[in-house]
């Protein structure tokens, strides 16, 4: 039997990063500042400035990240509380619930665009298309930046701008990704990140973080994690309770320390498996050298039907991988009836709910635990 291969492995992590996180916590042992205590506003002026965007506000969550910068955007654009049910919201199927659940929270209606099938993500031919048609009823895109690699931003900033929507990039799987020279999350209204364990900057449980450029929309977001108000006991909006903990913010500003580093190491990762795997009949790896891509994923496509296969296969020789995603957001119950719209059939995203395997890419893995997957796919294809 083989040492197993997990997709990730975050107690090596751990070790590695030890001195920075054990003297970040005991600091807030120390002070028992555990609400918006002196860690959460340093976080703020670390990511700001490492995403060059005016603020950056700590949430609760990514999902709430996403769902406060809609409703943030309610209040500014509209004057209401919330967007309602006549004002759509363009974005991707191909995604987690989240994107497409804040939409709905947001009071809004997901407009579903299919997928370009080389990059997995939202096709701009498609919003285009869309957009000629119904421009009047929409009000903003949701690109999402799925599996750490860039969105087109030139092409969706610029239909933005030629028809007055607004801009929130899901940037849940790509901190310290970019686009051309600026970092994702700097270049639409506003940014929503996720500090899930498993994301590429994770902490120790939830925690989630706004970018803008916007100062107004900053404020604003401010009163909302807070119950709504300046002051929490008078306060002026329909608000949460949706700070991120000053724990957390303590863990992600000692991992802060190795983003870079990780990133990198993610895209040697990626790059050894487009070498490992090139040519092999039925496999098809991401295009390599692709500027900006920070690979929280990597996501290969297994064709003819066979990832299931391929799937067992691994994991009978100890090899994790995962499948993101298997369902597609058209197709679950909450988006069902009037609460989602589909714009066309949308066949590439069915198509890679049903071929996409995403293979271990822990940042600190060796390089033979790389070669071993090889491998291991390799000899799946030849014992066929
Ligand atoms: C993880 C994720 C989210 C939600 O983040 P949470 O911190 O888990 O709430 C949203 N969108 C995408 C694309 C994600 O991968």
């Amino acid at each position: 039997m083989q040492e197993p291969i997990p997709m990730l492995d975050l107690k090596l992590e751990y070790e590695h990063m030890k001195a920075d996180i054990d003297a970040a916590l005991a600091r807030c042992l120390e002070h028992q500042r555990w609400i918006l205590g002196p860690e959460v506003n340093a976080l703020e002026e670390q990511t700001a400035t490492y995403l060059d965007a005016k603020h950056c506000v700590g949430t609760s969550s990514g999902t709430e990240a996403l769902v406060l910068a809609l409703r943030s955007l309610a209040i500014l654009r509209t004057g209401q509380e919330f967007f309602n049910c006549a004002q759509q919201i363009i974005t991707t199927p191909f995604t987690f619930t989240a994107t497409g659940d804040a939409i709905l929270r947001s009071g809004a209606t997901p407009v579903f665009v299919d997928i370009d099938p080389v990059t997995f993500n939202i096709d701009l031919v498609q919003i285009k298309q869309y957009l000629e048609k119904n421009s009047e009823h929409v009000i903003g895109i949701l690109p999402v930046h799925l599996y750490g690699r860039a969105c087109d931003m030139d092409a969706i900033l610029s239909l933005a701008e030629e028809y007055d929507l607004f801009v929130v990039e899901d940037v849940a799987q790509a901190f310290g990704g970019s686009w051309k020279d600026k970092k994702l999350g700097s270049l639409g209204d506003a940014g929503a990140f996720s500090f899930f364990p498993s994301k590429n900057l994770g902490g120790f449980g939830d925690g989630g973080l706004i970018s803008t450029n916007n100062g107004k929309l900053a404020d604003l977001i401010r009163m909302l994690i807070k119950h709504g108000g300046k002051d929490k006991y008078n306060v002026d909006h329909i608000g949460y309770n949706a700070r991120i903990d000053t724990i957390q913010a303590a863990v992600v500003l000692g991992k802060m320390n190795y983003l870079d580093e990780f990133n990198r190491n993610r895209c040697q990762i990626a790059e050894a498996y487009n070498q490992g795997l090139a040519g092999v009949d039925g496999i098809v790896c991401p295009t390599a050298d692709e500027p900006g891509h920070v690979y929280h994923q990597y996501t290969i496509r297994v064709e003819n039907d066979r990832r299931n296969e391929l799937q067992d296969y691994l994991k009978e020789n100890s090899i994790s991988t995962m499948i993101y995603y298997p369902y597609p957001l058209h197709k679950m119950k909450v988006f069902g009836g009037a609460r989602a719209i589909v714009a066309n059939a949308l066949p590439e995203t069915e198509d890679a709910c049903k071929s996409v395997l995403s293979l271990p890419i822990e940042p600190l893995m060796e390089k033979d635990k790389v070669q071993n997957v090889v491998a291991q796919i390799k000899e799946w294809i030849s014992v066929d």
